[in-house]
């Protein structure tokens, strides 16, 4: 972070601030690690800090510290409205564009409040007074940490700070797999472990709690897996009356498009899920390489996210969405023939 944006900052905590934090819709594990961190932190200079997500998130992250009072938008409608409405300043995390918040959107644009962001997905939008971005950034969580030390506040790092930052940055480096994991962030993990990250425990917490539907849920996905070996490509498709069948609850999918991935010689996967409910497909696409997903996303799917995970919708029905995709691969060929 650098030193302009450290000094705005300082100058918007000098005095105790009523803090709202956000994380994106759907929210994953750096949302819940980074925002959860940062209200830990701001709540030990004397802020009051509240964090507020769109809608709820998977049972696989409800253990962390401090996500009993996690207010959930989609729930507690009004609260969260109450909340924003007096907020002096709103901390957006883990999210480069106001349209990630679902209906959160409208609240957040009409409020007085001062926003920072803190993000590492690219192309971030103008609407803060202090934006810390860094697309070369392993994670959100990653980013707090940086931003406790350009603070002054190294030192502030309790074990709850350390647990959730911990959390964010595994889970959005694949457990430190993917190529975003630079030697700082082994470094920030260490300091994580030292200040009481259990690396073993925590693993445990967020991936050996398969439920048995998701296991079979997990079968009917691989069983659906379709390889594409001219363009380096493999998708898997799932039917909203698959879900149903297999108990589907939120969370259940997470990770399955990286065993596409991690098919020999692809270097490009999709996940296509069907949410019959809000009538659309959702799109998770992962990339080996210098294969832009993000740039696929944007393109077709009204998406975005990094250069290697991306994310999107479509709201065509799921097989016009499947064969628009199969169609639209060939212009790639060349691109993905050399990716990795
Ligand atoms: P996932 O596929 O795990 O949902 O998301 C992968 C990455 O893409 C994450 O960084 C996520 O924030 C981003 N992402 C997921 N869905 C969307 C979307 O609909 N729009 C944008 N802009 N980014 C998304
Ligand atoms: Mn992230």
């Amino acid at each position: 972070m650098n030193n302009e944006i450290t000094e705005i900052v300082q100058n918007l905590l000098a005095s105790p601030q009523k803090v709202i934090i956000i994380g994106h819709k759907n929210p994953d594990g750096d949302a819940v690690g980074s925002c959860l961190g940062l209200s830990f932190f701001l709540t030990s200079l004397g802020h009051k800090t509240t964090v507020i997500m769109p809608n709820d998130f998977p049972d696989f992250l409800k253990w962390m510290p401090g996500v009993d009072d996690v207010v959930i938008f989609e729930k507690e409608t009004e609260k969260s409205i109450e909340l924003i409405k007096h907020a002096d300043l709103i901390f957006t995390l883990d999210f480069n564009s106001l349209d990630r918040v679902g209906h959160l959107q409208k609240v957040l644009e009409d409020c007085k409040a001062k926003f920072v962001m803190i993000d590492h997905h690219q192309q971030p939008a103008d609407y803060a007074v202090a934006t810390y971005s860094d697309v070369k950034m392993s994670s959100t969580s990653e980013m707090v940490y940086h931003f406790m030390d350009a603070m002054g506040h190294a030192e502030k790092l309790t074990k709850e700070i350390a647990i959730n930052l911990y959390t964010g940055i595994m889970t959005d480096t694949g457990s430190f797999r993917f190529s975003s994991s630079s030697p700082t962030t082994h470094r920030v993990a260490a300091k994580l472990i030292e200040a009481g990250a259990e690396s073993a425990i925590i693993n445990q917490n967020v991936y050996d709690t398969n439920s048995p539907e998701r296991m079979k849920l997990l079968g009917v996905a691989l069983n659906n897996l379709i390889i594409m070996p001219e363009f380096h490509t493999a998708y898997i498709t799932l039917t909203q009356k698959e879900l149903d069948e297999n108990n589907f609850k939120k969370g259940d999918t997470e990770g399955f498009v990286n065993y596409a991935l991690s098919v020999k010689g692809v270097v490009f996967a999709v996940i296509f899920i069907e949410n019959k409910q809000e009538s659309i497909v959702k799109i998770s696409l992962r990339s080996k390489g210098d294969f832009s997903v993000n740039d696929f996303a944007r393109n077709h799917y009204s998406g975005g996210g990094h250069i290697n995970a991306a994310g999107g919708k479509s709201s065509q029905s799921l097989n016009k969405t499947i064969n628009e995709f199969i169609t639209i691969l060939p212009r790639y060929k060349d691109e993905l023939a050399h990716a990795s």
